[in-house]
């Protein structure tokens, strides 16, 4: 039996491996057999995380911290978790690869999924010209205009990284005023190769076997007019990897899992501010946040519940030497 069990592999998933492995608990982090990394691994240059002054590609900050996880002992296995039973002193990891761990303590990192447009042309053109990564499918639309659909920071690193080789990136955006962060927003913004379609929304990708023009509805004068374009890249956000642990754990609307948070100054014992519903269980990263979702931020909660996972485990052995020594 593994006394700690992560699953997820994005900066929240290695954080809680980092910290658990120099506690000496040997943990087990089941990484995703194609997701392993989570999204940095999709993501181009990362200015913001700290400690890169000259920034960091994704992918390059993943292996650094799977490689110092591993340096302190954490065993990474690229398998997907099927099912789960995370009642009780024993959790039970079901895999896709066929394997079965039991541990006593699970830290969930499974960070979240693209959001889609839920268009019926965008599923049927899915890889046809309808992309969720730039950093993976840019590169075939060299020379030709290309759409980007949302407002925030990934709409605006997007756009920006499309310019590289499309030589117009139309921004379709359903209000009037960007939720990105001001640098971001501004660099695209004044962009030249960068056209922002205002208060607009997609309604209809149009094309056979290959994307080639976009309807767009002015949603203020409710007029469609169709934008020649070779590829939509959707970037509306993200939606919380929980589904298999949503009916065992309490989850909000949106199906982030509920943590407890800080404790309040008279609330006795834990202070586990990443427990979730269940003992022995931990959540943290994007799967848990609906605000921040930085990678920072994601690294930091796994900290938190690798230190919160490791005073439960404690607790469990100080119970056991007490049942020890009564008996
Ligand atoms: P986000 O901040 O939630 O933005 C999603 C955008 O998509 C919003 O502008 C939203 O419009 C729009 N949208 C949502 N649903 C839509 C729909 N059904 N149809 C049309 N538009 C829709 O998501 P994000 O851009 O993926 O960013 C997530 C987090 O990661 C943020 O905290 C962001 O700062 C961070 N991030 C940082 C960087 C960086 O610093 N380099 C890069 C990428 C992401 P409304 O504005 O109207 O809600």
């Amino acid at each position: 039996m593994e006394q700690v069990v992560i699953v997820g592999s994005g900066p929240a998933g290695y954080t809680a491996a980092i910290y658990a492995a120099r506690a000496g608990y040997a943990p087990v982090v089941i990484a995703g057999s194609v997701t392993a990394g989570g999204n940095l691994v999709n993501t181009t240059e990362v200015e913001n995380f700290p400690g890169f002054p000259e920034g960091i590609m994704g992918p390059d900050l993943m292996d650094k911290m799977a490689a110092q996880a591993k340096r302190f002992g954490a065993r990474v296995v690229f398998d997907d978790v099927s099912r789960v039973a995370l009642e009780g002193p024993i959790k039970t990891l079901a895999t896709l690869g066929g394997e079965t761990y039991e541990a006593a303590a699970v830290i969930l990192a499974t960070g979240s999924t693209y959001r889609e447009l839920g268009l019926a042309a965008e599923k049927r053109l899915a890889g046809k010209g309808v992309s969720y990564c730039a950093t993976c499918d840019g590169f075939f639309f060299r020379g030709k205009e290309v759409v980007v659909v949302g407002g925030g920071d990934s709409a605006m690193e997007e756009a920006i990284f499309l310019t590289k080789f499309a030589t117009k990136v139309y921004v379709v955006h359903r209000r009037g005023e960007l939720r990105a962060s001001r640098i971001m927003a501004e660099r695209a913004m004044a962009h030249a190769q960068i056209e922002f379609l205002w208060h607009s929304e997609v309604t209809d990708i149009k094309g056979e076997d290959s994307v080639e023009a976009v309807a767009v509805r002015d949603v203020r004068t409710d007029q469609t007019t169709e934008v020649a374009a070779s590829a939509v890249f959707v970037a509306i956000g993200h939606s919380p990897n929980s589904e298999i642990f949503r009916s065992q754990l309490t989850h909000d609307s949106d199906g982030y899992i509920v943590v407890h948070g800080p404790a309040a100054p008279d609330e006795p014992g834990l202070s586990a501010h990443q427990a979730t519903s269940l003992p022995g269980v931990f959540a943290c990263g994007d799967v848990v946040d609906r605000t921040y979702r930085q990678a920072v931020t994601a690294a930091g909660t796994g900290a938190q519940a690798a230190l919160d996972a490791q005073e439960y485990l404690e607790g469990l052995l100080a119970d056991s030497v007490l049942a020890a020594q009564t008996i």
